[in-house]
């Protein structure tokens, strides 16, 4: 199973991704654990993107789909992975789409988390509350004003694959302002149909395929037969 999870800052990716590691027994790629793991050891990426990311915008694409394409070859991706937090930006799901052709790795899907925006600044400061109540380091990025930040950075570059992904029949949306389980319940449903659908989807594909050879051509076009693929597609 190889997933793309997408959402605004604070739509609960990172806490799905855990449940569906667990689920699927597959590796959580997060661009942002990544970086900031850079950022930690002082590495030459790390020292580049620590104030990019203290500041609530994106690093450069090359820099993320560098690490990104590494971190696919590792072991514990083989079994499948969710990437959380990539792409970000269309250059970066159009580099991802190659990468993914040439490694031979096709996606299952990708899984969009909703949420208004006005309740991811209330997520953000209980996440920052617990983490101080844990005696743990508050992430630079995790300050109201800077997520204000992040949140037009969403906007303005990465809700595009919205539709990206829409166009190429890949999007799944689900309610990201459910409760936690109730998320994880939608995505692994909306999961399970796409894989359903788009066996449904080939079997109709060879019927038609054997079918245009003869009758397909003789019907109008813009008259979909009716239980035919593009009928129903037509009709939505
Ligand atoms: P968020 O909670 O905003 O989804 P992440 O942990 O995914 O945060 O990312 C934190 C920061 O790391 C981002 O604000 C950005 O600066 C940087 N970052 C992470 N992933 C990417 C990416 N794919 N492209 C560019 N910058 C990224």
């Amino acid at each position: 199973m190889r997933l793309i999870l997408l959402g605004p800052p604070g739509a609960g990716k990172g806490t799905q991704a855990q449940r569906l590691v667990e689920k699927y027994g597959i590796a959580q790629l997060s661009t942002g654990d990544m970086l900031r793991e850079a950022v930690k050891a002082g590495t030459p990426i790390g020292r580049k993107v620590k104030d990019i990311i203290a500041r609530g915008e994106l690093v450069p694409d090359d820099v993320v789909v560098e690490i990104v394409s590494d971190r696919i070859d590792q072991p514990d991706a083989k079994n499948g992975f969710i990437l959380d937090g990539f792409p970000r930006t269309v250059p970066q799901a159009e580099a991802l789409e190659r990468m993914l052709r040439e490694k031979g790795l096709p996606l299952d899907g990708v899984v969009e988390l909703k949420c208004d925006e006005g309740i991811l600044l209330d997520r953000i400061r209980n996440r920052i509350a617990e983490t101080v109540a844990r005696g743990e380091a508050v992430r630079p990025d995790d300050d109201p004003e800077v997520l204000k930040k992040r949140l037009v950075a969403y906007r303005e570059q990465t809700a595009p694959l919205v539709s990206y992904y829409d166009k190429k029949g890949s999007l799944k949306t689900i309610d990201g302002m459910a409760k936690i389980p109730h998320v994880t319940a939608a995505i692994g449903q909306a999961l399970q149909g796409g894989r359903a659908r788009s066996q449904a989807a080939r079997k109709a594909e060879g019927k038609m395929a054997v079918r245009s050879a003869s009758s397909t051509r003789r019907r109008r076009p813009g008259k979909p037969k009716s239980g035919s693929k593009s009928g129903r597609k037509a009709r939505r």
